[in-house]
């Protein structure tokens, strides 16, 4: 009998615990959370697939002479600098020596089927993250399987023996502290945050290590003499308020620890949109173009986050007077490309005609989902452009949602040119007032 069903039931999702008190990431029922994250997972598999890439610096990702990016890199490699998102040719300069082996996404997501199948055996209440992390709630699988440290020893042991690859464990009383430790575990290593040490745990970090503190919100919290979580500790929660609104709340909860959200089993989304208000009115085609653009590339990247393509892209625009209309359209084949769903969205925008009158909010959402697309076969050219995406995407998720922005924001760059990212830094526009997430997870 499938392991999973045994604890099946008991409690069917990780809700339950959720209320809990400000006591140190602990809430009243404890939760057992355990974030399992392989190590340079598409590297790893290359190097265990061809002996001869064996403790050598190896990267995953495109063609140095032809402007492509690192997707992934093996720890040899990260010893000389290399990093994701990196250009190839960079990568080449850090280290002449590095070998370059193109994405076998068929591969990767094959692998990735067996991880995921492996960790349900443990409990049913698991979250992918991506391909290669997931969220497990174990709260009710420790009778079965002993304490939550002896599960991530177990999963540890079996990842390395059944498929030669190794993992790193977090694990704590919540997501955002077991995702953390993970992170500290790295590489092959398991770390567990008990109830008493989150607070320490958290004191030595930096403050971007808390969710959504991206680089604005982090040069603000330095500016206002907070570089590492312990000092935000000290911060009364007034004050975090006054300085930030309601995410002043959130930096507070998260600098303590208190994480309640709820590791989502099969978490069906129905679609996922972004959306985005200005603080004035607007009918600049070139503004719109480029929020357009940002809020596709926030829908794409929330899309390959979660291993999901949609066939229907829509368009939702508010008037100054408040009306209210969407436009959609669908495609023959599901996407989760940034490309294809802004150029969808601003066919949309075009076909709507302002006419000259001002609008007040945009929004964009991929919907219609083709689960089983989400395994078809990558082609070779759509399998590169993806690479590149998902190594942006590492580094957004590494430095916050503005630290890697399209060479071109408009109209005019080639598909060549979009795949060109530089950093830059973090700036937040002056006419921006809200961004709102559409799906508020
Ligand atoms: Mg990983």
């Amino acid at each position: 009998m499938h392991r999973a069903q045994q604890v099946l039931g008991q409690r069917g999702c990780g809700r339950g615990a959720d209320t809990g008190k400000l006591v140190g990431g602990a809430a009243e029922v404890e939760r057992k959370i355990i974030h399992v994250d392989m190590d340079a997972f598409f590297a790893a598999i290359e190097q265990r697939d061809d002996p001869s890439l064996r403790s050598k610096p190896v990267v995953v990702g495109g063609d140095p002479d032809s402007r492509g990016v690192v997707a992934a890199a093996s720890y040899e490699a990260r010893a000389y600098g290399i990093h994701s998102a990196m250009p190839s040719s960079q990568a080449r300069r850090r280290c002449p020596q590095v070998v370059f082996v193109r994405p076998n996404h068929e591969t990767y997501r094959e692998v990735s089927t067996q991880v995921m199948a492996l960790l349900r055996e443990y409990t049913p209440v698991i979250e992918p993250l991506s391909v290669d992390e997931a969220f497990l709630d174990v709260t009710s699988s420790v009778g079965l399987f002993g304490s939550a440290r002896r599960i991530g020893e177990q999963i540890r042991g079996r990842i390395r023996e059944t498929l030669q690859l190794t993992a790193s464990v977090g694990i704590a009383p919540n997501k955002f502290l077991a995702k953390l430790a993970s992170e500290g575990a790295k590489p092959d290593g398991l770390l567990e945050v008990k109830p008493e040490e989150v607070l320490t745990f958290l004191a030595a970090l930096p403050v971007e290590r808390i969710w959504g503190v991206g680089e604005t919100r982090a040069a603000k919290l330095r500016r206002l003499g907070f570089t590492t979580i312990g000092q935000l500790q000290q911060c009364p929660a007034e004050e975090l308020v006054a300085q930030f609104g309601k995410q002043g709340e959130e930096l507070y909860k998260l600098a303590r620890g208190f994480d309640e959200s709820a590791v989502q089993p099969g978490r069906e989304r129905k679609s996922v949109s972004h959306e985005e208000t200005f603080a004035e009115d607007t009918n600049d085609m070139v503004f719109l173009g480029a929020i357009l653009l940002q809020l596709s590339e926030q829908v794409g990247r929330r899309l390959r986050a979660q291993e999901l393509k949609g066939c229907t892209i829509t368009l939702k625009l508010r008037y100054a007077d408040f009306r209210t209309i969407t436009r959609s359209k669908t495609l023959p084949q599901p996407t989760d490309s940034d490309k294809q769903i802004y150029e969808s969205a601003r066919a949309l925008l075009a076909a709507v005609g302002l006419g000259g009158r001002k609008v007040r909010l945009l929004g964009v959402g991929v919907s219609n989902f083709d689960v089983g697309e989400q395994l078809r076969l990558l082609a070779e050219d759509s399998a590169e452009a993806s690479a590149v995406e998902r190594a942006v995407d590492e580094v957004r998720e590494r430095f916050g949602p503005q630290s890697v922005r399209r060479a071109r924001l408009v109209d005019g760059g080639t598909a060549e040119e979009g795949r060109r990212q530089r950093v830059e830094p973090d700036s937040d526009g002056p006419q921006r007032k809200a961004v709102q997430d559409g799906n508020n997870q």
